[in-house]
């Protein structure tokens, strides 16, 4: 079953389609450039590995950047052909490309154990871990980095912050040209709390402080910390802390990977996929409550009365101050995540 995934998966990514989305994203591929390309005393004369090279794009860039030798590995026969053919087009004759999984490499002897400076992957899937092909990064490190060698990104961190309604489908639906069709938003904000949707939020609609869920150090980590619960602590934003009630409808999660000063000496830089930056192909991943919370500062809580709350939440419970979440990921199956809030 296991080998039909993967044909599913990596037949996904010979579609040219997904390349030109990633290639399109500048917030990503500038991102992955400037690490390269700005931090000449790593990448000169260095031997790198790119894990999953698709076009091999990250490659060209690490040749670019000075390179003595790039290894590009990608496990779709279409894509390592491609980036194959791209390397030679472009007259750069530093990069071998290897059609395999990373996992196999060795088979087809391009490699010694721990022969590598530098290891650059483009790894990150929605919310960070979906689909990720982290655990294929973090087994190449193992294998063929050499002791005290770079891994670009080298931080990666799961961020969340509660949205208001704005964020969800109801304010559509409940004004229709001038009808209230609010019955179809609550039949879809049910459904998006049993499943995490990709989509932006936009920064307005958040109402919280943002919170850290998770934070990985890729030069560190094993396979187990990929799975981990972690509770967090959600507090409105200024902005909402006036003497009015703010409903949470849910958590929007983002991440960051880092190109962090432990190995880009000369310019570190930081990819962002947070609703505050421009927006990535990532967007964000949403998860809607079955029923919104109603939140408001600490001090408003005397100024706000028990009347107007019983009117607006219908039950004599007070608006909390603080939510607290825990939130679990785990790779429930082969290449996909789990997520779940108490
Ligand atoms: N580095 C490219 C492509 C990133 S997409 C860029 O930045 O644009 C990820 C690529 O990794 C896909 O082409 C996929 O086929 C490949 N891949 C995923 N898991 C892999 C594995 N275990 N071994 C080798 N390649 C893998």
């Amino acid at each position: 079953e296991r080998k039909d995934v993967d044909e599913d998966y990596f037949g996904a990514y010979s579609s040219f389609g997904i390349h030109r989305e990633m290639l399109s994203d500048k917030v990503r591929t500038d991102t992955y450039r400037d690490a390269l390309l700005n931090n000449p005393s790593l990448l000169k004369e260095a031997v790198v590995i790119d894990v999953g090279c698709g076009t091999g794009i990250l490659s060209l860039f690490a040749a670019q950047a000075g390179a003595s030798k790039v290894v590009a590995v990608d496990a779709s026969a279409k894509m390592a052909s491609v980036a194959t053919q791209i390397a030679k087009d472009n007259n750069v004759k530093v990069i071998t490309v290897v059609h395999s999984m990373v996992e196999d490499i060795e088979r087809n002897l391009q490699l010694e154990p721990r022969s590598v400076d530098v290891l650059v992957s483009e790894w990150m899937g929605y919310c960070l871990l979906y689909e990720s092909m982290l655990s294929s990064v973090l087994f190449a490190r193992d294998r063929y980095l050499k002791p005290g060698g770079a891994i670009l990104p080298d931080t990666a961190t799961i961020f969340a912050a509660g949205f208001g309604k704005g964020g969800t489908s109801m304010p559509f639906w409940e004004n229709v040209y001038g009808f209230n069709m609010s019955c179809v938003g609550k039949e879809l904000v049910q459904d998006a709390a049993r499943v995490p949707i990709v989509d932006t939020i936009e920064p307005q609609d958040i109402i919280t402080e943002s919170a850290v869920v998770h934070s990985f150090d890729l030069v560190t980590m094993t396979q187990g910390d990929m799975d981990f619960t972690s509770t967090i602590e959600l507090h409105l934003r200024p902005s909402h802390t006036g003497t009015h009630i703010s409903w949470c409808h849910g958590l929007v999660l983002w991440f960051d990977t880092g190109f962090t000063d432990r190995f880009c000496k000369e310019n570190p830089t930081n990819l962002s996929t947070s609703p505050f930056g421009p927006k990535t192909h990532w967007s964000q991943t949403i998860l809607t409550f079955r029923e919104p919370i109603a939140m408001c500062s600490e001090n408003s809580k005397s100024v706000i009365s028990a009347a107007a709350v019983s009117k607006e939440i219908g039950t004599e419970e007070c608006p909390v101050s603080m939510v607290r979440i825990r939130v679990s990921i785990a790779r429930a199956s082969h290449r996909s995540i789990g997520i779940s809030l108490e």
